[in-house]
């Protein structure tokens, strides 16, 4: 995909020659030691310059608004060291570019990835040694969750009984949105709604979701006490052209996906998602989060969303924060801490849309760091995670509003 803006590159041979470090092509930038490519599923980089062993980078924001997300391949011309720079001071890179576990790397194409460690990190630079030339590496600010890993999920359960998987809609760039359903409807039944990349970027969220799916889907006990009490429905990308096209998603103009739940939503997801919810009714919704890159307070798991919308959200979260925290091992990120509000954010949220229902139980945000110093986010960790949020959603005893409080 090719997001270069050309307008600029078309005024003349002067205005291209002033202008050419901008206008160039991220494939045509190998006049370095490396060459620098993101024409990938999620890829995204803007290259500013690459000359000898160093390289300056930045996420690509495509005209939407400063936010840390970037993805790309850096193929060798010789063997070496060399330094990918990030800008330090431009707007937006107030929250980094760079998370607390460094850069995540793959080595096999995009098959497999890694937190790299801090050791090759510098301020908001990091520096990797080629073997030799034509080697292969990609690089992250996060480790990429795309359509194929959720189709390699999809693959792996395909015989499952206890999983079905629709088209929901279209995008509008006419991708598929698939929908997931858990288990089957019934008298006995409630409905509950998860979903997650609201926003593109927050793709550890993606790893804790495949967790939950899978322990709800599984034939343990758990998975078993689930189904017998909930019918679980699951929209994995909301925003799917972002996640496919590595795009920011947070902030997009004029408002993002989690910010479409108002009257006239304005994005084929979000109204297919209202609509869903005409015919299923859910009374349960959780939507799966990653906070901001490096700030301090975002190193843990946290629940936002309105206090007392449903009637009894805030003791429901926090007794289900109970068991999710009794759970999970040592080396998971510290919470999940609840940080429940009053109402005082009317923007038309997912958390909002389902809380403020009639007949709603329980209705939240949980927002997974992307990478807390010394806490596992791998993502065999964070499927881990999932399934222990799913074992500790059984556990919790939630609370209906009374009727006529709602
Ligand atoms: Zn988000």
């Amino acid at each position: 995909m090719n997001h270069w803006d050309t307008p600029a590159c078309t005024g003349g041979m002067l205005s291209f020659f002033l202008l050419w470090p901008l206008c160039l092509p991220v494939d045509a930038a190998d006049v370095g030691a490396v060459k620098i490519q993101a024409e990938f599923p999620g890829g995204n980089v803007l290259v500013s310059e690459n000359q000898g062993h160093s390289v300056h980078v930045a996420p690509d924001l495509r005209g939407d608004s400063p936010w840390f997300y970037w993805c790309f391949e850096a193929i060798a011309i010789q063997a070496g060291r060399v330094d990918f720079v990030f800008p330090e001071k431009v707007a937006g890179f107030k929250n980094g570019a760079i998370g607390f576990q460094g850069p995540a790397i793959s080595l096999d194409d995009g098959e497999t990835w890694n937190w790299m460690g801090t050791d090759n990190v510098e301020g908001s630079s990091f520096h990797y040694d080629f073997a030799a030339p034509d080697q292969r590496v990609r690089f992250a600010v996060t480790i990429p969750y795309v359509q194929k890993e959720l189709d390699a999920f999809l693959t792996n359960n395909a015989n499952n009984q206890h999983l079905r998987d629709f088209v929901l809609t279209k995008s509008r760039n006419g991708r598929n949105l698939e929908l997931l359903q858990i288990g089957r409807p019934g008298p006995d039944k409630k409905a509950f709604l998860v979903t997650a990349r609201h926003h593109a970027t927050e793709t550890i969220a993606s790893y804790v979701l495949e967790g939950f799916l899978q322990e709800a889907m599984s034939d343990t006990p758990a998975g078993e006490e689930f189904r017998k009490r909930y019918v679980l429905f699951a929209v994995p990308f909301v925003d799917k052209d972002g996640v496919e096209e590595g795009d920011q998603g947070k902030n997009r103009k004029p408002h993002d996906h989690n910010r479409d739940y108002g009257e006239n939503s304005i994005y084929p997801e979000v109204q297919a998602i209202k609509d869903l919810d005409k015919m299923q009714n859910f009374q349960f919704a959780l939507d799966f989060h990653c906070p901001t890159l490096v700030m301090q307070d975002h190193q843990v798991m946290y629940f936002v969303g309105a206090k007392i919308h449903p009637q009894y959200n805030f003791e429901n979260v926090s007794e289900f924060a109970g068991w999710i925290k009794k759970g999970l091992p040592p080396n998971a990120p510290h919470g999940p801490l609840v940080w429940l509000r009053d109402e005082s954010d009317p923007s038309p949220k997912n958390s909002r849309y389902f809380g403020f229902k009639d007949g709603a139980i329980m209705a939240a945000t949980l927002e997974i760091p992307f990478a807390p110093p010394g806490r596992a986010t791998d993502p065999t960790s964070c499927r881990n995670y999932g399934k222990v949020m799913l074992q500790a959603w059984n556990n919790t005893h939630f609370r209906a509003p009374a009727i006529g409080q709602e």
